[in-house]
């Protein structure tokens, strides 16, 4: 079979893994010269822990696996099965993260309950005298965003012997109605193959909504994020904040609602929708973040209060001073909004064999290489 992949994010690269695992030929199509959408603009967080019950964890789970046999190959992923410690500061969150490690799948989810000391003990930089305890999730893991696409599209050229072809700078503009599954460029050129899969992340505009009507069952969602220059000390964990507790769908339930009722977020946190995530890269420096900015248009610029009020939190957590921040920037992903799909998938024509792909959300770097499995698997690949 011939696949024709179009977006190189994580979704589109882990379609064409699939596909050249399963001995297809794939031609894969991006509009710039490299992916430059949500998967190289995010954390690198494999992020099992805070998943809701059912499918969506099911899915991390399995990509959790994936990404671990998928790292062993492409070294160039970075992946490392880190953890994470979720930071506690008082009473109100301690009890949160508690009934988390009571809950009946916390042995499934990694999930343990650690006096501050014990938290020292599996992360030595957090020495700030805010930190109550932690709650660790050892599933959780890492992988390098950056790098990571090219990592991967390297391993796919070697691995495949010339049957994976990337295109990179070549805008996909139409799926061809009558045959099963072609798409003409920007350069005019036709692709045609067996199978059609469009990982166009959050660009649902233009083509995507022609194609759909509009009418697509995701929203759009903008992230500010930094990097610091390198941290003299090793931050062996992912680290969260207890605000992270709010966004994540694990921790529902009166812990939580009696967190909530005790502490509202501060006011620059409440405005930006913000929660403390923060993952250390393979040079040293530290990747932090988020907010979380849902109404459109989305603002062009990055706001500087969001970066002062995550550095506070930072500090208060390593005891220490934060190194310069490096880097600012922000992204966007597409996420579906029946609050139970972990992806949207949609035919794009009857006469087809084309599919659009999209809407994993701020789970979709954890989730993609599973959710890639279950479209090659439905698909008959
Ligand atoms: C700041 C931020 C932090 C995040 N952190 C995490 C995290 O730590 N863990 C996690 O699990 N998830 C995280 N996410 C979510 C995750 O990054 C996304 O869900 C995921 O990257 C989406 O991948 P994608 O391939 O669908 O989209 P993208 O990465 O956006 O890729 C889509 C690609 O399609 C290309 N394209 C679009 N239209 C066309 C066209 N017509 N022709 C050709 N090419 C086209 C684009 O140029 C782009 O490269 C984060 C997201 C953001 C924004």
């Amino acid at each position: 079979m011939r696949v024709i992949v179009v977006g190189a994010g994580v979704l589109g690269t882990m379609h064409a893994w699939q596909a050249i695992e399963r001995g297809h030929e794939v031609v894969h199509i991006e509009r710039e010269e490299q992916a430059r959408g949500a998967s190289v603009r995010n954390f690198g967080l494999v992020w099992v822990g805070g998943r809701a019950d059912g499918p969506e964890l099911e899915v991390a789970l399995r990509a959790r696996e994936l990404w671990e046999g998928i790292g062993a190959r492409v070294p160039g992923l970075g992946f490392r099965p880190a953890g994470s410690l979720t930071v506690v500061t008082n009473e109100a969150e301690l009890a949160v993260a508690r009934a988390a490690a009571e809950r009946p799948d916390a042995a499934e989810r990694g999930y343990r309950l650690l006096t501050p000391e014990e938290a020292r003990a599996v992360n030595p930089a957090l020495r700030g005298e805010a930190v109550r305890g932690a709650l660790y999730c050892e599933k959780d893991a890492a992988v390098e965003p950056r790098p990571a696409q090219r990592a991967l599209q390297d391993a796919l050229r070697e691995r495949a012997r010339g049957r994976y072809t990337f295109l990179g700078g070549r805008e996909v503009r139409e799926v061809l109605p009558g045959r099963r599954a072609a798409v003409r460029d920007d350069h005019g050129e036709i692709h045609e193959g067996d199978a059609l899969v469009l990982c166009t992340g959050a660009w649902t505009g233009g083509m995507v909504r022609e194609l759909t009507g509009g009418e697509l069952p995701v929203r759009r969602v903008r992230l500010q994020m930094m990097q610091t220059a390198p941290l003299d000390e090793e931050l062996t964990t992912a680290v969260a904040d207890a605000d992270s507790f709010r966004y994540y769908p694990a921790y529902g339930g009166e812990a939580l609602d009696a967190m909530a009722a005790a502490q509202s977020q501060t006011p620059v946190a409440d405005r930006h929708k913000m929660q403390l995530l923060m993952v250390q890269r393979k040079d040293g420096s530290l990747t932090i973040g988020d907010t979380h900015e849902y109404e459109t248009p989305f603002g062009f610029d990055v706001q500087e209060e969001a970066y002062a009020h995550l550095t506070g939190v930072v500090e208060r957590i390593l005891g220490r001073a934060l190194p310069p921040v490096r880097r600012r920037w922000a992204g966007v992903y597409a996420q579906c909004t029946d609050g139970v799909s972990v992806v949207h998938r949609q035919r794009l024509r009857e006469d087809a064999n084309a599919w659009l792909v999209t809407g994993p959300g701020g789970r979709g770097m954890t989730c993609s290489p599973a959710i890639a499995e279950d479209t090659a698997n439905s698909l008959g690949w």
